[in-house]
């Protein structure tokens, strides 16, 4: 496996997938802010990751209520094939 961290000290992914969240919300202390920082300024791992929950937590807070059309499409297809009795459990 390749290993894209350089060896620097601190934290590995592991422990920043850990405190990630808390990261992201403000609530880890200054020292481990500045860690993430500057892991997720080097690591090809864990930067997308953040970015994502970054992206989760920005539209959470928008409150954006749009919902894509064909997510809804998909959902609406689907009720109508439950409602056909298409995904009938075995009992
Ligand atoms: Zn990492």
């Amino acid at each position: 496996m390749i290993k894209f961290l350089r060896r620097n000290k601190g934290m590995n992914c592991d422990e920043i997938m850990e405190v990630l969240q808390g990261y992201l919300d403000g609530v880890v202390d200054e020292e481990t802010a500045r860690e993430v920082a500057s892991h997720l300024s080097d690591c090809a791992i864990c930067a997308p990751e953040a970015t994502l929950y970054s992206r989760i937590k920005d539209s959470l807070s928008a409150k954006q209520l749009s919902v894509d059309p064909e997510v809804l499409a998909g959902l609406h297809t689907f009720g109508e094939r439950v409602a056909k009795g298409e995904f009938e459990t075995d009992s």
